[in-house]
C-alpha cells in the first residue's frame, strides 16, 4: 500500500452546509479609528470606559479643606519659612500668579466614609502647573506636573481612619515648559500668566478600568502600528474590538472580562514585573530617565525645585514598579538636592544603594561641547567624577549627553582620560541636512581614542514609552549589521517628573506582547545603562568608526547667541588657568600661603554650571542670562580677591604706570614672550622672558624712527606701517595688507577686508539656535563713513571709523598696528564697540584672502579641526557655519593667514573669504538677547609657513595680553622677585607645538583638600600639556621644584605609570593631538624657596 496517506481521523465540526448570514471582511480602517472613541474624553466620556474609572470622588468641605499663603514676589520660600505664615481660606477654581510666584497650600482632607474601603484612593491635583506634595512635618514627598499630568497621589492607608489629615502642596507659578504665552513654548514669557487650580479632589479608583485603559490602548496601537500584512495587526484590531463589544457602562464584571480577552494577546503576566521573567533575549533595554535642563525657559533656581519633584517621583515609583531603574546625570543636580532637600537626597542616596537610582554621566553638568575651552571640558568630567565618587562610592563609566548641539573632536579622548569609555547621545538626529548613518559605532578622537557611541533608535530622550517607540527602537536601527539591541529612554523630561506609572504600564504589555505574539522588539526592563554598553564592548571591536567631529547640522547659530555670556565664558577660563599657575607657584614658593581652593572650586563650578546646554548656547529664556550675569560677576570678583592674595605673596601689585625700572609684566603663558607694555599714557617698555614676571627694558624709538606709523596717503587712504607690515585703510575696510617680510600681499586686488557684512537671520523656527543655509543669500555689505586717526604713538599707531548698521545701531572701529619686535611676527589688531538694536540680523566681518585651499583649519579644544571650504557635497555644504575657538586659518603650502578673537566662536570660511561671525539678534526665547554694547577684538595674523606654532601662541597671547606690574608698597618686601626661570617649564629645545597649558595643585594633597576623598601625604602639582598641530611632538619638562616623582596621570589624577625623572628634568612624548597630564609629587617640608 506504498504511496498511500494513511487514514485519519478529522475533527469533527458543526460546518453547515448552507451559509446562516453574510459576513463581511472586517473594514480595517473604521475599526481601527473606533480604538480611541473607546477611552478618550470628549463627548464619549460620559459613556465609554472613562465613566469607569472613578468609583467615588469626594471635594469640597468637610472633605477637602483649602487655605493658602503667597510667598511674596518672585521668592521661593523653604518649607519652614512657609508654614511659619499665616494662610487664608482658598477654594477650588481661585486663581493663582502671575508667572514665576510661589503659592503654599494647606490641604486638610478626611476620606469620607463611602470611600474608605475602596482599593485605591488618590488625591487628584490640578492647576496645570508645577507643584510638590509635602507632609505636615515638612518631607516633600512627590512632585505634580499639572495639564492633566501627573496630577495624582496615593493617600496613605492610615488617611483611610476618617480623621482630618494635613498636607502641603507647594505651586509653582510655570508650566513644565515655563511660561510661554500660548502653544508656542520658546516664546519670552507672559509675566503675567495666572493659573487657576482646577481640581482638588479625593478620588476613588477603579484598578480595574485603569489597567483595561492601558491594555487598550496597547492592543489598540498594535492594530494600528503593526504592518497591515502582519498576522498579528490584524489579531490585535480583533482582540480589541472584542473588548469594545464586551464592555457594558456601569458593569464591573464586564471589566474584568475584557481583561480576559485581552490576556489572549498580552499573555497572563502583564500585572506585575513578573512579565520581564520570561527569560527571552530582549533586544530593548527600556532605562528611565527625565532630562531637566539645568536652566532654560526658566531659571536655575525652579530647576532644583524640579529636581526634587522629579527625583522624589521616582523614589516613590521604585516602590509600587519593581522594574523601574532610573539613570540619572549632572553632579551640579545631585549637589544642589544634597544642600536644599536633605531628606529627598538621603532616598535617592538609598535608591542609589540598591542599583535603582543610577548617576550617569560623569560630568558636572550635561555641557556644551562647542564652546567651552579644553580645559573646562576635563573639569565638567573632573568635578562630575569627583562628585560621584565622593558621594555614592563610584565613577561613572559613561558620558551621557543626550541634548547638545554639536560634539568636540576631543569628547573621546577627554572621556577616556576621566574612565569613561561609553557615550550616549540623541540630538545629531536632528540633523536637516544629512542623516546620520549609525546607531551604534565607535567614535574616534583626534588623537585615535575611541568610545563606544549609541544613540537610542527611537530618537527621543524622553519618551512616552509608547507602543510605536518600542517598535522604532528596531526599525529605526541604523547599525542592524552590527548590532540590534538598543536603548530607549523613557519618561517626561523638564518637570515631566520622569516615567510615569502610565508608562510602565505600558512597557509592561509591551514585553507580553513581544513573548506572546511577537513581531514587536523584546522590551527588558531591571537593567543598568553600564549592563547594556558591557554587552556592546564584547563585540566593540567589529563596529564601525567616525572619526573626529560629530558636527551637528542645526542649532549652528549657538555659536554666537548670547554674546556677553560666551565672552564671559572665554574671559573666566582666562582668569582660571592664570590663577591656578601662579596660585600654584606661590602656594609652592610660601608655605604660608594657603592654596585657595574652595574659591577655585566655586569659581569653578559656577563657570561649569553656566556651560550647561542651554545657558553657554544662548538658548535660555532673558531671565537665565540675568542669573548667568551674576554669576559671573561673582566669579569675577573672587578672582580678583585671589588674585590680590597672589600679589601680594609675590610682592607685586598691578598699576596703571610706572617706570622700566619700578615694573615687571606678568606672564603666565608657557613659552619665551617678547612683546610691548604700555608703560604710561605715550610710552611702551619691552618684556621678554620665560617667567611667570618680567623684566621691563625700555623700548627705543624716537619720533624720527618710529615702531610704527600712520599717514594720510590720498583720498581717505591711510597707511599704517611698522617693520613688518604695510596696512591700506579706506573706509574702515582693509585694502591692502602687505608682508614685507614675505613680500607678499594679502588682500586680493580690488577686495576689502575688515567689511562688516549683514545676513537677515530668520531660521525655520528655532531662532536662538539657528541660523539656516538661506541666510547667506541676504548677504548686504555695511558702509562707513570716513577713517580718522585715533593713536599716533611711536609704539603704536590706530585709525578710527564709524559704521551704521541702522537708525539705532552702530559701530566704532579701531584698527591698530604695535611697532614689531624683532623675532614676533606682528599683526593687525582691531577692536570694535557695536551698539546693537536689531531684530532678526546677523553680523558678520569678513576678511578675503590671497590664500587657497580647500580646507581651512579651526582652532578646537586641544586641536584643530579641519572643515572644507567648499560646497562640494551636502555634507561639505552644512557646515556653512562652524564653531572655532581662539582662532580659525587658512592656510596654503607657505604661506596662511590666521584670524584671532578674544570672545567669538561662529566663523565660516568659502572659499578664500574667511568670515568671523560677531552678532545675532534673535528674538526668542530671549526678546532682548545681545540688545546693547559689545566690546569686540580680532586679529589679522599672516603667517609664513602653513598653520603653526606662531598661530597657536599669539592666539594664546591675544587672549592674555602682558600685565603691568610693580612692586606693592608695603608689601614688606624691598624688590621685586624676578622669576626670570619659571619653576617648571617646557625646555627650549622642546617641539613648539607642545603646550603646557594648565599647571595646578593636586585635587588631595593634604594641604589642598576639602575632604571629599581621602587625602594625599605631601604636595603636589598637576601639568597638562598637549600637542597643539597634530603631530608627535617630544619635548623635556624642566622644574626647580624639590621633586620626588613623576606619573603620568589621567585627567582625574590617577597615577597611571611612573616617569624616570633625572636632574630636575623628565621627558614628554605625546601622539598627535594627545592631551597628557602629569603629577609631580614634590618633596614635603623640604621647599625651595
Ligand atoms: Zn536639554
Amino acid at each position: 500500500m506504498g504511496g498511500q496517506t494513511p487514514f485519519q481521523t478529522k475533527p469533527t465540526t458543526d460546518y453547515p452546509t448552507r451559509a446562516p448570514k453574510p459576513v463581511g471582511q472586517l473594514i480595517s480602517g473604521i475599526y481601527k479609528e473606533r480604538i480611541g472613541q473607546f477611552y478618550d474624553g470628549g463627548q464619549w466620556e460620559h459613556n465609554n470606559l472613562r465613566a469607569m474609572m472613578n468609583e467615588g470622588i469626594a471635594m469640597g468641605h468637610p472633605h477637602v479643606k483649602l487655605w493658602v499663603w503667597d510667598a511674596p514676589d518672585q521668592s521661593r520660600p523653604t518649607f519652614d519659612d512657609a508654614v511659619s505664615h499665616e494662610f487664608k481660606e482658598t477654594s477650588v477654581f481661585s486663581w493663582f500668579g502671575p508667572a514665576w510666584t510661589t503659592h503654599w497650600f494647606k490641604v486638610v482632607l478626611t476620606v469620607p466614609e463611602g470611600l474608605r474601603d475602596k482599593r485605591l484612593l488618590e488625591l487628584h491635583w490640578d492647576a496645570n502647573n508645577e507643584g510638590m506634595i509635602w507632609t505636615d512635618d515638612g518631607k516633600p514627598l512627590q512632585g505634580l506636573t499639572g495639564g492633566g499630568e501627573r496630577i495624582e497621589w496615593i493617600l496613605p492607608e492610615s488617611f483611610r481612619d476618617g480623621k482630618e489629615h494635613t498636607i502641603y502642596v507647594e505651586m509653582a507659578c510655570n508650566g513644565m515648559f515655563g511660561n510661554a504665552p500660548g502653544g508656542d513654548s520658546i516664546q519670552p514669557p507672559d509675566p503675567n500668566k495666572y493659573f487657576q487650580l482646577s481640581k482638588a479632589e479625593i478620588v476613588a479608583v477603579n484598578p480595574d478600568a485603569r489597567q483595561l485603559w492601558i491594555d487598550t490602548w496597547i492592543i489598540g496601537d498594535a492594530a494600528k502600528e503593526f504592518p497591515q500584512d502582519s498576522w498579528e495587526q490584524h489579531k490585535a484590531l480583533k482582540i480589541v474590538n472584542r473588548i469594545i463589544e464586551t464592555f457594558e457602562l456601569g458593569n464591573k464584571d464586564s471589566l474584568k472580562a475584557c481583561r480576559k480577552i485581552a490576556e489572549e494577546y498580552l499573555g497572563t503576566n502583564v500585572n506585575s514585573a513578573k512579565v520581564y521573567d520570561s527569560g527571552k533575549e530582549a533586544l530593548v533595554i527600556g532605562i528611565g530617565n527625565c532630562h531637566i535642563d539645568s536652566c532654560w525657559l526658566w531659571p536655575f533656581a525652579e530647576t532644583k525645585r524640579k529636581v526634587a519633584r522629579s527625583w522624589s517621583n521616582q523614589c516613590d515609583l521604585m516602590e509600587r514598579y519593581p522594574e523601574l531603574n532610573f539613570a540619572c546625570s549632572q553632579a551640579q543636580q545631585y549637589k544642589w538636592l544634597k544642600e536644599l532637600y536633605p531628606y529627598v537626597f538621603e532616598r535617592v542616596k538609598k535608591k542609589v544603594a540598591e542599583g535603582r537610582f543610577q548617576p550617569i554621566g560623569g560630568s558636572w553638568v550635561e555641557h556644551d561641547t562647542n564652546l567651552p575651552g579644553g580645559e573646562s571640558l576635563i573639569r565638567q568630567f573632573l568635578y562630575g567624577q569627583r562628585f560621584y565618587e565622593s558621594n555614592f562610592g563610584k565613577r561613572c563609566q559613561t558620558f551621557w549627553l543626550p541634548d547638545t548641539f554639536g560634539y568636540s573632536s576631543q569628547l573621546p579622548q577627554l572621556c577616556r582620560l576621566s574612565g569613561m569609555s561609553r557615550f550616549l547621545t540623541q540630538k545629531l538626529s536632528w540633523n536637516n541636512i544629512n542623516k546620520f548613518p549609525h546607531t551604534t559605532f565607535n567614535w574616534v578622537a583626534l588623537d585615535g581614542s575611541q568610545v563606544i557611541c549609541h544613540m537610542p533608535p527611537a530618537e527621543t530622550y524622553t519618551s512616552d514609552a509608547h507602543f510605536g517607540d518600542v517598535k522604532r527602537s528596531m526599525s529605526q536601527h541604523k547599525s542592524l549589521d552590527q548590532d540590534h539591541t538598543s536603548l530607549l529612554l523613557f519618561g517626561k523630561g523638564d518637570g515631566g517628573g520622569g516615567p510615569t506609572w502610565q508608562h510602565l504600564e505600558k512597557l509592561r504589555r509591551c514585553r507580553g506582547i513581544s513573548d506572546n505574539v511577537g513581531l514587536l522588539p523584546r522590551v527588558h526592563l531591571g537593567n543598568s545603562v553600564d549592563d547594556f554598553f558591557d554587552r556592546l564592548e564584547l563585540k566593540a571591536n567589529s563596529f564601525v568608526t567616525w572619526y573626529g567631529e560629530l558636527y551637528f547640522e542645526l542649532h549652528r547659530g549657538t555659536y554666537t547667541t548670547q554674546a556677553n555670556n560666551k565672552r564671559n565664558n572665554r574671559k573666566s577660563e582666562v582668569v582660571l588657568r592664570d590663577l591656578e599657575l601662579l596660585a600654584t607657584f606661590a602656594s609652592i614658593r610660601d608655605k604660608s600661603y594657603k592654596y585657595p581652593k574652595k574659591e577655585f572650586d566655586d569659581m569653578w563650578e559656577s563657570v561649569l554650571l553656566c556651560q550647561f546646554h542651554d545657558c553657554l548656547p544662548g538658548s535660555s529664556i532673558e531671565m537665565c542670562y540675568d542669573d548667568s550675569n551674576k554669576i559671573y560677576a561673582e566669579v569675577f570678583q573672587t578672582a580678583e580677591s585671589v588674585l590680590k592674595g597672589i600679589f601680594k605673596t609675590l610682592g607685586v601689585a598691578e598699576v596703571k604706570s610706572t617706570t622700566v625700572a619700578g615694573g615687571v609684566a606678568l606672564n603666565t603663558l608657557p613659552w619665551h614672550r617678547k612683546g610691548l607694555v604700555d608703560i604710561s599714557e605715550n610710552e611702551a617698555a619691552v618684556a621678554c622672558g620665560t617667567g611667570p614676571l618680567l623684566n621691563l627694558r625700555t623700548f627705543k624709538t624716537s619720533a624720527e624712527s618710529p615702531g610704527a606709523s600712520v599717514r594720510k596717503a590720498s583720498n581717505g587712504v591711510y597707511v599704517l606701517e611698522n617693520s613688518q607690515l604695510k596696512v591700506e585703510v579706506e573706509a574702515g575696510c582693509i585694502t591692502s595688507l602687505y608682508d614685507k617680510k614675505s613680500d607678499r600681499e594679502i588682500i586680493p586686488k580690488g577686495q576689502k577686508a575688515n567689511q562688516y557684512v549683514i545676513f537677515d537671520d530668520k531660521p525655520l523656527y528655532w531662532q536662538a539656535w539657528d541660523v539656516e543655509v538661506y541666510h547667506l543669500d541676504t548677504r548686504k555689505e555695511l558702509s562707513s563713513s570716513e577713517t580718522k586717526v585715533h593713536e599716533e604713538k611711536n609704539h603704536r599707531v590706530s585709525v578710527v571709523t564709524e559704521t551704521k548698521i541702522s537708525d539705532k545701531s552702530y559701530i566704532e572701529t579701531i584698527i591698530s598696528l604695535t611697532a614689531s619686535v624683532s623675532g614676533e611676527q606682528s599683526y593687525v589688531e582691531v577692536t570694535s564697540k557695536v551698539v546693537w538694536h536689531e531684530t532678526m540680523k546677523f553680523l558678520k566681518i569678513e576678511f578675503p584672502v590671497n590664500v587657497r585651499s580647500t580646507e581651512a583649519n579651526y582652532e578646537t579644544q586641544f586641536g584643530i579641526v579641519k572643515r572644507p571650504t567648499h560646497y562640494n557635497t551636502s555634507w561639505d555644504m552644512a557646515k556653512f557655519e562652524v564653531c572655532c575657538h581662539r582662532f580659525a586659518d587658512l592656510s596654503e603650502h607657505g604661506y596662511g593667514v590666521s584670524i584671532l578673537n578674544d570672545s567669538k566662536y561662529g566663523f565660516a570660511t568659502v572659499g578664500s573669504t574667511m568670515r568671523l561671525s560677531l552678532l545675532r539678534s534673535p528674538k526668542a526665547p530671549d526678546a532682548n538677547a545681545d540688545m546693547g554694547t559689545h566690546h569686540i577684538r580680532w586679529a589679522i595674523l599672516p603667517h609664513q609657513g602653513s598653520l603653526g606654532p606662531t598661530t597657536v601662541r599669539k592666539a594664546f597671547e591675544f587672549n592674555n595680553p602682558l600685565k603691568l606690574l610693580s612692586s606693592a608698597p608695603g608689601s614688606g618686601r624691598s624688590t621685586v622677585v624676578i622669576d626670570d626661570v619659571p619653576p617648571v617649564q617646557l625646555t627650549s629645545d622642546s617641539d613648539k607645538a607642545l603646550v603646557l597649558d594648565t599647571i595646578k595643585r593636586g585635587e588631595d594633597d593634604a594641604d589642598v583638600s576639602r575632604g571629599e576623598l581621602p587625602k594625599k601625604d605631601g604636595r603636589s602639582v598637576i601639568l597638562r600639556i598637549y600637542d597643539s598641530l597634530g603631530g608627535r611632538a617630544r619635548g623635556t619638562i624642566a622644574t626647580t621644584w624639590d621633586v620626588k616623582k613623576v606619573s603620568k596621570a589621567n585627567v582625574l589624577e590617577d597615577e597611571i605609570e611612573e616617569l624616570p625623572f633625572k636632574d630636575g628634568k623628565f621627558d614628554v612624548d605625546l601622539n598627535p593631538f594627545e592631551v597628557a597630564t602629569y603629577k609631580l609629587q614634590l618633596a614635603w617640608g623640604n621647599v625651595k624657596l
